[in-house]
């Protein structure tokens, strides 16, 4: 957990101002990145790798490199099912282990690898590339190695010539894979990003069952709208209000991820993402954290039915994998989830800092909703105002929105670390 001093937070502001409004200027992620997206491409000199030299110059496991562990995957894993085989022709696996487990990897890591050899191919006529380790089911590497997820390959090149390594190495960067390392001098490491990367970057949501309570009745986190108005706290007055949903920052019907489900003493639950903010309350002093530091004893808010507000001792904590994920955001910035009280945001542990970034949301929706008032009233005079009106089609496109994308790329570039989900 961290505390983020106040003139920490405005000197953060006016950086993240100035990224945002670059970004927006120049409209660099109004469609997000793609796969690859950001590899610069052409014809330049290609610098080999030195020994122990990785790409990039981060440790494997943070957000702008390969990203976190997700956990080992055995053959009894649900997760089994993502990993897909590689039967590349150009491709010669070592398989020691006589399983097949090299050629197992994850769609990403099969992608690049494939890109490698042709780039093998072409760099040296006669070589091919070659996997000596791929998927670990054995337990080889370190405790948290991406070897276990499918998502690293240990590659070489067929003649085994050691001083093709560094080039090797350099053209698996190039080959797009999201974090190569000379790791030793008989095998260049390269990993990729697990296969939800962007939306366990920059997504921290709730799963689709959750029930949020609407100025119309109550609803499944799955079936809400943009332009709803949900239960939701007003922070600067801690009153309960019904806020519009302004936009939702991440919305996938078909996405599955890991949740954490916590059972609280009342009887209720709450199921979430790990980098997702909520208020903890201890000794009377309210904090907003990641629900991922939260374990059992700690306690979270709840509201009963008369609009009363207890503190409610979590009892249990499981991860869960749940399909599809919501993460709707309000004007407030807050939301009431199976009767918890939740911050809208994720990944940036400062949820005042990630309500400031998201003011010209506000701010737009707020011109739209006037512009529109008063186009009704000129041209349906007498027409009663409708505050719960709802079009037919408010479910947004799937997937991370560009808006909030470009909110945790700004803050991967200019907020200190520990403030990060890192
Ligand atoms: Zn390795």
């Amino acid at each position: 957990m961290c505390v983020v001093r106040d003139d920490c937070v405005q000197e953060m502001r006016w950086c993240a101002l100035r990224a945002l409004l670059l970004a927006l200027v120049l409209g660099t992620q109004a469609c997000g990145p793609g796969r690859g997206a950001g590899r610069r491409r052409g014809p330049r000199k290609l610098t080999p790798l030195v020994f122990k030299q990785h790409v990039p110059n981060v440790s494997e496991n943070t957000l702008t490199a390969s990203g976190l562990t997700e956990g080992r995957i055995d053959r009894n894993n649900t997760r089994f099912r993502d990993l897909v085989p590689n039967y590349n022709q150009d491709i010669i696996f070592k398989d020691e282990e006589g399983t097949g487990a090299d050629r197992l990897m994850t769609q990403r890591c099969k992608e690049k690898l494939n890109t490698l050899a042709i780039s093998v191919m072409n760099q040296w006529p006669g070589v091919r590339l070659r996997v000596t380790e791929g998927w670990d089911e054995e337990g080889h590497h370190a405790a948290d190695s991406l070897h276990y997820e499918g998502r690293a390959v240990d590659v070489t090149t067929s003649d085994r010539d050691r001083s093709k390594y560094g080039m090797l190495a350099r053209l698996a960067v190039e080959a797009g894979f999201d974090w190569v390392y000379y790791e030793s001098r008989a095998h260049i490491h390269c990993s990729v990003k697990s296969e939800s990367s962007d939306a366990a970057k920059y997504g921290g949501c709730f799963s689709g069952e959750n029930i949020v309570q609407t100025s119309i009745g109550k609803r499944k986190m799955s079936e809400l709208q943009i332009g709803e108005r949900v239960l939701a706290v007003e922070t600067s007055t801690n009153r309960l209000v019904y806020s519009e949903v302004l936009m939702f920052l991440d919305w996938d019907p078909l996405q599955r991820r890991d949740f954490l489900k916590f059972d609280l003493a009342s009887g209720k639950t709450i199921t979430l993402t790990a980098t997702h903010l909520l208020v903890t309350r201890n000794r009377n002093i309210s904090e907003i954290v990641f629900a991922k530091t939260l374990t059992i004893g700690n306690s979270v808010i709840v509201y009963n039915t008369d609009g009363n507000q207890f503190e409610d001792t979590i009892v249990k904590v499981t991860r869960v994998i749940r399909t599809g994920v919501f993460a709707p955001l309000t004007s407030t910035g807050t939301i009431i989830v199976n009767d918890v009280l939740v911050s809208c945001y994720a990944i940036v542990n400062s949820h005042s800092l990630a309500h400031w970034v998201f003011a010209p949301v506000r701010l737009i929706s707020s011109t739209r909703d006037n512009l529109s008032r008063i186009w009704d009233l000129l041209i349906y005079p007498f027409k009663e105002w409708s505050i719960n009106a709802i079009s037919e089609t408010n479910y947004p496109s799937r997937g991370v929105h560009w808006y909030a994308k470009t909110l945790y790329q700004i803050a991967e570039s200019f907020i200190p670390w520990h403030i990060l989900h890192n």
